[in-house]
């Protein structure tokens, strides 16, 4: 007869009940603190003043505890480290590139009035009669030109390695010679600071591999350093030696030494110690960063000893052989040269020229620079100018030119873009392009060949570098239109691109067709192309120096001489089948072409 009433306190209000079973169910209680209350009744159903209660804790699941929240906690505080971190990497990156374009930009603004400059103070050197304070005067003008590409060039170098876009192209080298040599562009400025320069150099047997314009740069730095670094009557001393495995390059000084606490500091970037801060000389404070970088890409080591107002020692030391480089890194010759004239194979002698001269497009935007170009070329050339790659462009098509020379950096078209379009068009892709840049990676070079450009030279560049350059193209292309007009060519032998292997083989084709046809007239031929007869017209002038009438009577021809020489036919055959009624005749016309008769030519 007893009963029950009961509670579960912290999760209801109510008693429940009365009920004699003696089982209470709860499924799924969340974690907390509970009493369970219970009441009873006596007997004769009384309710009891006390109850009994149970206390009952159920614990949380380990994904509810204060430790787990912790955790959640740090995961998240992670998380957004992570996420800020990324970020951070992200600004970076973008600084990096503003950074880069920002050197780019100013590296080119420098070097145009630096080519500027250079240019006709080169020329002033050169030019006899001169007093000697004018004399002196000019090679001051000129070592600090040179100082000052010097440093511009430094700082483009900076930027490459900083984006790790260096490779390297190692060759044997004879150590004494390479350090002789460079060292003795130095000899005016020993002579102006007083300072004994000295060497100790060990034979070597041309057992070192090196990249002879990056280590290059590492001896200037060093030198220059020393020159910078060292008073008027100090010394100067360089030094080799050699271990089994090793080359080491000493560059001694007496000059003014590097302060002990700052020693650790001088190869970061930007730094300079107080000792330069305090001279007059000028620095950017990379010189030693990239000479670091430069010689552990050749897997050296650079370190240096110093000893405040006593002098210091840089040592280079550099593996021997060839073992550590791959393949890559080591220079195959014909490649350089390739990458000069890419498309013109062969040696090239420079062009005797005729009085009026071939026409050249000069396109540059910076007018100073153009206009000395022009009159630096004008003796040679017939100069077209353009200020701009849209100039330049419509210029080129309705002037012909020979041989363009057009500046990258320009605005509207660039000088990448003009190469593109210029390529692209029929009538003008014959024409070569010199491009002038100011960025001297390999990377900007390959961009520039991709897009068709002949040639590529540096600025500042050196004029008879360029004339050169000119001259061999040029020479280049008077050497395929010659070739154009032999009796036995291929069209890949005479056309440097797809596009105009393409035209011809159309020509060829047409001739072919209609070898013994009345319909075989220019006319008919620009029909067939789908081109106008002047623009015909032009484009063959241009390309091969004859006109359209000669051009079709060539391939013609030449195509008399394959059926003579592969198909073995005679000569009267042959002129009646490509439709001459007189074998005679024909003769005549094959001499006066290709200058032998068709006897003549078979037999040869
Ligand atoms: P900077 O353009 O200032 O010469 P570098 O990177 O070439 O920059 O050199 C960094 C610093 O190291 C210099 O500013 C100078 O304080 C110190 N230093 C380098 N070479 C020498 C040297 N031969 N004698 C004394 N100090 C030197």
């Amino acid at each position: 007869n007893v009963r029950y009433k009961w509670k579960l306190e912290g999760f209801e209000e109510q008693w429940n009940g009365p009920t004699s079973v003696r089982e209470a169910i709860y499924s799924k209680l969340p974690h907390g603190n509970y009493t369970l209350k219970v009441m009873v009744t006596n007997d004769d159903g009384t309710w009891q003043p006390q109850h009994k209660s149970l206390r009952i804790n159920i614990a949380p699941p380990f994904w509810k505890t204060p430790l787990a929240y912790i955790l959640y906690g740090l995961i998240l505080i992670g998380l957004i480290l992570l996420n800020m971190h990324y970020y951070h990497i992200i600004i970076q990156e973008r600084h990096a590139t503003e950074k880069q374009q920002f050197f780019i930009s100013i590296a080119h603004d420098l070097r145009t009035p630096l080519s500027l400059i250079k240019l006709p103070v080169e020329k002033m050197v050169e030019e006899g009669g001169k007093s000697e304070s004018e004399e002196r005067n000019l090679n001051l003008v000129k070592r600090n030109v040179d100082r000052l590409t010097n440093m511009v060039n430094q700082l483009l170098d900076f930027q490459k390695a900083d984006l790790q876009k260096m490779q390297l192209q190692v060759e044997k080298t004879q150590l004494s010679d390479f350090i002789t040599e460079r060292l003795e562009s130095f000899s005016p400025l020993a002579a102006e600071k007083q300072i004994r320069v000295s060497t100790q150099l060990t034979e070597d047997d041309e057992s070192i591999w090196l990249d002879r314009s990056k280590m290059e740069k590492v001896l200037f730095n060093l030198l220059s350093n020393a020159f910078k670094y060292t008073p008027s009557g100090g010394t100067i001393k360089i030094q080799t030696e050699f271990t089994t495995r090793h080359a080491i390059i000493n560059v001694i000084d007496s000059g003014e030494g590097i302060p002990t606490n700052q020693q650790k500091n001088i190869f970061q970037r930007y730094y300079r110690a107080s000792n330069a801060i305090n001279s007059k000389e000028v620095g950017s404070g990379v010189g030693l960063m990239l000479s670091k970088q430069l010689v552990e890409l050749h897997k050296g080591k650079i370190s240096f000893k110093s000893e405040f107002g006593k002098g210091s020692t840089f040592t280079v030391k550099l593996p021997l052989g060839d073992k550590l480089f791959t393949a890559e890194e080591i220079r195959h010759f014909d490649a350089e040269e390739n990458a000069l004239t890419p498309i013109y194979p062969g040696t090239a002698v420079p062009l005797s020229l005729n009085t009026s001269g071939p026409k050249l497009l000069l396109v540059e935007d910076n007018p100073e620079l153009l206009d000395n170009l022009a009159i630096e070329l004008s003796n040679q050339y017939q100069v077209l100018k353009a200020a701009d790659g849209e100039e330049g462009f419509k210029l080129a098509t309705e002037q012909m030119p020979d041989i363009i020379v057009s500046d990258v950096m320009m605005p509207k078209m660039n000088g990448h873009q003009l190469c593109v379009k210029i390529k692209d068009e029929l009538s003008t892709c014959h024409i070569p392009i010199v491009l002038l840049t100011a960025l001297d990676s390999p990377e900007y070079k390959r961009e520039g060949l991709e897009h068709g450009a002949d040639a590529y030279l540096e600025k500042p560049f050196d004029i008879k570098l360029l004339r050169v350059q000119i001259a061999n193209l040029l020479n280049n292309r008077q050497l395929l239109k010659r070739k154009f007009l032999e009796p036995s060519t291929r069209v890949d032998e005479v056309t440097t691109n797809r596009t105009d292997q393409v035209f011809l083989e159309q020509i060829k084709a047409f001739v072919i067709s209609n070898i013994d046809s009345e319909k075989l007239t220019v006319e008919n031929t620009a029909k067939e192309l789908g081109m106008s007869r002047p623009v015909l017209y032009r484009k063959i002038k241009s390309m091969t120096d004859v006109s359209p009438q000669q051009f079709l009577m060539t391939i013609k021809l030449q195509e008399a001489a394959r059926i003579m020489k592969e198909e073995g036919k005679n000569i009267s055959e042959t002129a009646y089948m490509i439709g001459f009624t007189d074998p005679k005749y024909f003769s005549q016309t094959f001499k006066k072409y290709f200058g032998v008769t068709p006897s003549q030519y078979l037999r040869g």
